[in-house]
């Protein structure tokens, strides 16, 4: 591991003006205690390298289904297996909690996400989720418009959003004080043309964006912005607006990880347009729990959790054919590389990500096919801050401290506030912070991530925040770091609708694939959306 100094850590992260000025200040409290947890990046390691497994012959199983992978995609199967009332499967997931990058923690009373934290609430077209959402009790009836109507206290509470610019703190996430004439006529302009793309129909009656991608217009004049860049969108219209441009570009760090030359127009717009159900109107209000999407997971958990082994991973899957009937042997490992068990399944539900397909598919291993290489993952930070009190508000003209709270100035998101939603607006609670690397090249991107230890992590995020909030270092108990190497996929310009998702979503003999990365944006509707379709896929073909 290559060493850096502090300032060469801060400079790489957060730029040279922040740096220099963190460095001036000689004297600061020590750092708080932490560590570096989750997302076992060893045992993935190992499986790259091409891990060899012989199970004993009593070691073996016959079971007409596997799951392989816990995030949200395999666990949206398994609820739809068990509620068409097929139980006769096993979902293997690698690590010992469930939820992949979707899961939460908990310290003391108070529970945080550890990365998805929100979803939009769905339009009345999307049934499953309304379906799912409504199960858990979130949903009660529908407004005037047939639209689900989402119980008060899973929606986002106010103030949902803030932003932090040149010392103060100001309401929204798009940057309204002191913007010039032609920067609101840009903003018009640009809300009118999210407005024409909500409006726009297709032949066969579907939207050009809407949740899921699965249904999605595949028409020409949508998919054409799928061939440029949001930013050349953006230059074509006319949209030279700075603070628009800042705008548009944290849009795509937040939702991709990438920035505005990095992503699709056509990703660009959806994350504008998916979430608004008719011109003019506001977008889809914001459902959250205080450990975020980890509420979702635990609801699908405690449906699947008796088919479910955690801390085993699948290291091997083998397509066979025995007597002319196709059937997969699925070979796994304890977390520790040990006590092997294998598995023969008629068929195999594969929920992990197209990156570990590459090493565990045993055809895939010799003979990659190339759209493997087309699947792009970016990678992130994520940092849990457990804080005695609450910063102090420096300036009574600083708009409170709101859910989400964005630093304009910063490559990192900001960080979202776990005891908002729970109403407590005093004492303890715990910030989540969030830092995108969108470095052009995934890999090194990786590297630049997982070369930092915890150390270069925690003064990062407490020098990052300190630029708000000056007292941060000493209100700071604990601060645990997440590194996601492959956090979520990248919808890079030509993604969305080339032929490598394609590829990527069709069935290898009998392994069906099922991961958010094949609709080529990470969202939960996604997941949850793949999860479905494909038990379903799977089942018509156990009928057959
Ligand atoms: C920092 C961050 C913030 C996010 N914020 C949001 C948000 O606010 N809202 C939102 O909707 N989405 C958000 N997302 C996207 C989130 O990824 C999706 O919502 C969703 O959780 C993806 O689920 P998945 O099941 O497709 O994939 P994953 O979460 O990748 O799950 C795959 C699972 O497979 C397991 N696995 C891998 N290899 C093996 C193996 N060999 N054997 C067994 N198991 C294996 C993994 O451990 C993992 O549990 C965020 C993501 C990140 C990283």
């Amino acid at each position: 591991m290559t060493t850096f100094n502090r300032r060469e850590i801060l400079i790489s992260f957060l730029g040279l003006s922040a740096a220099a000025a963190a460095c001036r200040r000689t004297s600061l409290p020590p750092l708080p205690a932490g560590e570096i947890v989750g997302a076992s990046d060893v045992f993935g390691h190992r499986l790259r390298d091409g891990l060899q497994i012989t199970i004993p012959a009593d070691a073996w199983t016959d079971v007409p289904i596997v799951i392989v992978g816990g995030g949200v995609a395999g666990l949206s199967a398994a609820r739809s297996l068990i509620k068409q009332g097929f139980e006769d499967f096993v979902l293997i997931e690698l690590e010992k909690a469930a939820g992949g990058t979707s899961r939460s923690g908990s310290t003391r009373d108070i529970s945080f996400p550890w990365g998805a934290h929100y979803i939009p609430a769905p339009m009345k077209e999307n049934r499953e989720l309304v379906v799912l959402l409504d199960e858990m009790g979130v949903i009660e009836g529908s407004d005037k418009d047939g639209e689900p109507a989402v119980l008060e206290e899973f929606l986002c509470r106010d103030p949902e959003e803030r932003i932090f610019y040149k010392g103060r703190w100001y309401e929204g996430l798009y940057l309204h004080a002191g913007a010039s004439v032609e920067d609101k006529n840009q903003l018009e302009k640009f809300n009118a043309e999210v407005g024409r793309w909500v409006a726009w129909r297709d032949s066969n009656g579907r939207r050009a964006f809407t949740l899921p991608v699965s249904a999605c217009s595949d028409d020409a004049e949508v998919t054409a912005l799928d061939r440029i860049s949001i930013a050349d969108w953006m230059n074509q219209q006319g949209f030279n607006s700075p603070r628009l441009r800042w705008w548009i570009d944290y849009a795509c760090r937040d939702d991709y990880g990438m920035t505005l030359d990095q992503t699709s127009a056509w990703a660009g717009l959806f994350y504008f347009c998916s979430r608004v159900t008719k011109p003019s109107v506001e977008s889809k209000p914001l459902i959250t729990w205080p450990e975020g999407n980890g509420r979702l997971v635990n609801h699908l958990f405690e449906i699947a959790k008796s088919k479910v082994e955690l801390n085993r991973a699948a290291v091997e899957l083998i397509p066979m054919e025995v007597n002319g009937r196709a059937s997969v042997d699925v070979v796994t490992l304890d977390q520790d590389g040990r006590n092997p068990r294998g598995y023969r399944a008629q068929t195999v539900i594969f929920a992990a990500p197209q990156f570990v397909a590459r090493y565990i598919i045993r055809p895939y291993r010799e003979n990659p096919p190339p759209h493997l290489a087309e699947f792009q993952f970016g990678s992130w930070m994520v940092a849990n801050l457990t804080l005695r009190d609450r910063p102090k508000q420096e300036s009574r003209r600083d708009f409170p401290l709101a859910w989400d709270n964005v630093l304009y100035e910063s490559p990192s998101l900001g960080y979202v506030v776990a005891t908002h939603q729970r109403s407590r607006d005093y004492g303890p609670t715990v910030f989540t912070y969030y830092y995108p690397l969108c470095d052009e090249n995934a890999r090194v991107a990786r590297t630049r991530l997982l070369e930092m230890n915890w150390l270069a992590w925690a003064e990062v995020t407490l020098t990052d925040l300190s630029r708000a909030h000056p007292d941060i270092r000493s209100l700071v108990e604990r601060l645990d770091v997440m590194r996601w190497g492959h956090a979520m996929i990248r919808p890079r310009t030509g993604f969305m609708w080339g032929r490598a998702r394609r590829e990527g979503a069709r069935a290898f003999r009998s392994i069906h694939f099922a991961h958010s990365e094949l609709s080529g944006v990470a969202l939960f509707e996604e997941a949850f959306d793949v999860g479905v379709r494909v038990a379903d896929e799977v089942i018509k073909e156990l009928r057959s």
